[in-house]
């Protein structure tokens, strides 16, 4: 059946597109309404979210007793926004917190994903964010399994001028790279503290050890603020079944979906919102500095179907 979906997307275009097409017919059959399924499952919304929807709107189109293309349209809109979930808090945490000490101290972000998700260019498009607020950013790359990953956020650091902590030596210990940022951060009295990790998913045991020994030792002093999840939205299930791994390795505050840009899939945002329980705050739309969004559920769900 994916096989066959698949074809008909490559044909389809995007989902707005096609889930209007069939909308918009006079009469909607039973064929139309499975093909209607199709078009969501296509986009990756996943399989009980996509029944729910339909579900509504085939009662909501009961009730206004017509199919005309405008209503439902609205009607579309309307429940795709509620799918979404806008109700959630999608704010980052960006300030400075006070510690247990009574002192403050910079809000920390740890950022955590597999590699090639776009974790290191998620960590420089949200300091360029901050730092065009006004904000005080330290970065830490604690990707010390490869030299170059630490090498790519120290150049980024420095097109976007904030300062980035890294070790020397290839193989240290990323905790103690992660802890030396929180640090930094704070004698600098910075805002926000940003901590780029490995992707190295070996297997979930090693996984939690890792992420829970660099959470451990950056909330030393002052709890871990976020930890966002950085996720591919072109993987789909296979980016899903990753997300699920994170979020049992360590508590996940936030989404970042990246390369949103090239893919017709935006419907992951409500398959990995549900799984998760934790809202997408940003989404990657490009592999610029400045090409990163807040998610806002309103206007994707436009962009979804304009
Ligand atoms: P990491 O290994 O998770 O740190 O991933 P990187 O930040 O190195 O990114 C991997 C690749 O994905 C790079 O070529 C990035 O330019 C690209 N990339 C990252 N985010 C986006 C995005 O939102 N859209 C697109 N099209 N490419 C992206």
């Amino acid at each position: 059946r994916m096989q066959r979906l698949r074809a008909r997307l490559a044909r389809s275009g995007a989902l707005g597109q096609a889930l209007l097409g069939v909308l918009s017919r006079d009469h909607l059959s039973e064929a139309d309404w499975e093909e209607l399924e199709d078009t969501l499952l296509l986009a990756d919304i996943g399989l009980e979210p996509a029944t729910e929807l339909l579900d509504t709107l085939r009662t909501r189109v009961k009730v206004l007793g017509s199919t005309e293309a405008g209503p439902l349209r609205e009607m579309l809109r309307e429940e795709l926004v509620a799918l979404v979930n806008p109700e959630m808090d999608r704010s980052l945490a960006d300030a400075p917190v006070t510690g247990e000490d009574g002192v403050p101290h910079p809000a920390t972000v740890l950022v955590v994903g597999v590699n090639g998700t776009g974790k290191t260019t998620t960590v420089a498009k949200i300091s360029r964010v901050l730092v065009a607020e006004q904000k005080k950013v330290v970065l830490g790359a604690a990707d010390t399994f490869r030299a170059a990953a630490a090498d790519q956020l120290a150049t980024w650091g420095s097109r976007i001028g904030v300062e980035v902590i890294r070790s020397e030596k290839e193989g240290a210990d990323p905790a103690s790279v992660a802890f030396d940022a929180v640090r930094a951060g704070r004698e600098q009295g910075s805002d926000v503290v940003l901590v780029d990790t490995a992707g190295r998913l070996q297997n979930k045991a090693g996984l939690m050890d890792e992420l829970g020994k660099i959470k451990r030792v950056m909330s030393r002093t002052a709890p871990v603020s976020e930890v966002l999840l950085v996720l591919d939205a072109t993987t789909g299930q296979n980016g899903m079944r990753q997300a699920k791994v994170f979020a049992e390795a360590v508590d996940i505050t936030g989404i970042v979906l990246t390369k949103l840009d090239g893919t017709a899939k935006g419907g992951i945002v409500v398959a990995v919102q549900r799984e998760l329980g934790v809202p997408v705050k940003f989404v990657g739309l490009g592999e610029g500095p400045d090409d990163l969004a807040p998610f806002v559920p309103a206007e994707f769900v436009d962009a979804l179907l304009s």
